[in-house]
Formats: structure tokens, C-alpha cells, sequence
């Protein structure tokens, strides 16, 4: 048997229409899972299912609409009949002062980041369950385990990813519903590129600070994606792994 062959299997990706999500999905499809990636930007959802062919299809989503969520997981059982894995990597930040943030800019970063996740499990659950199990990855980020002065609702969503991860994972273990986080160090992805002009230094800290001596790209995180979807990983759940080049355990 192949651990990590993904054969048969159908995976939702949202945000998978580009950065991070994109470089997932890249590494589901290439283990022979069908995927069906979610966001809002449909042209570049089409740009992307075109990129990884075999069937990948793209679902137009807004994640912090409980509806939208529902209809995706409808969507992709629509298309493919089941539901395996679950990658949850939509997210967003915005950066300021804690004192300067409005109610508003908190809600986003909260609902984009975490209440869709809650929100996609609820979906997807009982079509996990249907299909006799199912892997849901959550992605987290090193705001899981660090502050930073720039970014408090950010940090409070990431946070919350790795406890909403430990939650679900011992409320659906019996179920054979694997629950994991990944938090990935600092990857070069639209999200960062923001992050690089407005933080003087950014781009130079971060490669001083990683062991590896660089910062990450999307598809350094299609490895852990396929572990943490195929049966390689039956035994592991509820952990929140860092994919970051050393940067959280240097001191
Ligand atoms: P990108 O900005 O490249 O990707 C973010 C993705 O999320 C896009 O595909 C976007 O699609 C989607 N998205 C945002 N809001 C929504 C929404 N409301 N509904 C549906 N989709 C949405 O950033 P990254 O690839 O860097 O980020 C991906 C994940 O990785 C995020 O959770 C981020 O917090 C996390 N992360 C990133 C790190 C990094 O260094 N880059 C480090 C640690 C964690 P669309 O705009 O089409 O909706």
C-alpha cells in the first residue's frame, strides 16, 4: 500500500485559487486526488483549476457566509460524490496598532480566519461521516504560537486555529476524522508582499531569523498537505505542525 496515495479521494481547498491554497491543491491533484478550490476571485479560480487539470474544478466562495460554505461542500459532492479532505487555508490579515483597528476590521480577520473554519467543518462533517471518514487541515500560522505588534486580530484568529484544531480532533476522532493544523513561517504569497512593503526590514529579518536561509514558496507546503490528507497520517491528530524552515524553534 501506498501511504500517501490519494487516489479516489476528493478534497475542498478554499483559498485554493492562489498562494498557499494553490500550492496544496498542486500537491493533492499530483497524489491523485481531485480537487475543487474556493475563493472569491473567480478568474483567478479558473486560472488555477486550468493550471492543475484532471478534472480540478473551481467553486466561487465567500467562507465567512455560512451558506457559501454549505454550498461548496454541496458542490464538490455534486461533482465528484464524497468529500475526504478538508484544507482550510482562506484567511486574511490586516495590519495596524491595536488601538487603531475599528470593530469592523476585527470581524474580518476573525471570520475570514476562523469562524469559516468552524463553518466548513459543520458542512463537511456528515459527508466525512458518510464517507467512513475524512482529514481536515487547518491552516494556522506562527501568529499560532507568537505575538507581533502589528497584528492582534490576526494573532487572536491564529491562535484560535490551533484550539478549534484540538477541539474537533478529540470530538470526531471516533469517528475517523483526523483534525490537524499547519503553521507555515513566512512564504512569499500576495498576502506577504503586503506585509514586505508596509514593515521596514521584513524581508531581511525573516531570512536571518530562518535556519533554512530563505523565505518559503507555496509548494513547500504540498508535502505536509498530502501527509496530513493520506493514510500516512491515520494516528496523528489534534497537532498543529510548523512547515517554516526552523524559524519557530531557533532562539
Ligand atoms: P494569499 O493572499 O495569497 O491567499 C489568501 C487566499 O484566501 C486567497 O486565495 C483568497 O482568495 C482566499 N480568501 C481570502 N478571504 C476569503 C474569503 N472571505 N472567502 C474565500 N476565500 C478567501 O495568502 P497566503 O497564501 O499567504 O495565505 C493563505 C493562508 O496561509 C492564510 O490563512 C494565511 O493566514 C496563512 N499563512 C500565510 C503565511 C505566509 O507567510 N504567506 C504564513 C502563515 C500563515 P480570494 O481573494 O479569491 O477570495
Amino acid at each position: 500500500m501506498n501511504m500517501f496515495d490519494l487516489t479516489g479521494k476528493v478534497a475542498v481547498v478554499t483559498g485554493g485559487n492562489g498562494g498557499i491554497g494553490l500550492g496544496m491543491a498542486r500537491g493533492l491533484a499530483g497524489a491523485g486526488a481531485s480537487v475543487v478550490l474556493a475563493g472569491r476571485n473567480a478568474a483567478k479560480g479558473a486560472r488555477a483549476a486550468t493550471e492543475l487539470g484532471g478534472g480540478t474544478v473551481f467553486v466561487k466562495t465567500d467562507v465567512t457566509r455560512k451558506s457559501d460554505c454549505e454550498a461548496l461542500v454541496a458542490e464538490a459532492v455534486r461533482r465528484f460524490g464524497r468529500l475526504d479532505i478538508l484544507v482550510n487555508n482562506a484567511g486574511t490579515a490586516i495590519r495596524g496598532k491595536p488601538q487603531d483597528y475599528s470593530e469592523a476590521q476585527w470581524h474580518t480577520v476573525l471570520d475570514t480566519n476562523l469562524t469559516s473554519i468552524f463553518l466548513m467543518c459543520q458542512a463537511a462533517y456528515p459527508e466525512m461521516v458518510k464517507a467512513g471518514g475524512g482529514k481536515i487541515i487547518n491552516i494556522g500560522s506562527m501568529m499560532s504560537l507568537f505575538g507581533a505588534p502589528f497584528a492582534v486580530p490576526y494573532a487572536a484568529s491564529k491562535g484560535g486555529v490551533a484550539q478549534v484544531t484540538k477541539a474537533l480532533a478529540t470530538a470526531w476522532a471516533g469517528e475517523k476524522i483526523q483534525v490537524n493544523a499547519v503553521l507555515p513561517g513566512w512564504i512569499d504569497t500576495e498576502l506577504t508582499q503586503g506585509a514586505r512593503a508596509d514593515v521596514v526590514g521584513l524581508t531581511e529579518s525573516v531570512v536571518a531569523r530562518t535556519p533554512a536561509g530563505r523565505w518559503g514558496v507555496p509548494d513547500d507546503l504540498a508535502g505536509i498537505a498530502v501527509f496530513l490528507a493520506a493514510p500516512a497520517s491515520d494516528f496523528v491528530t489534534g497537532t498543529a505542525i510548523p512547515c517554516d524552515g526552523g524559524y519557530s524553534v531557533r532562539g
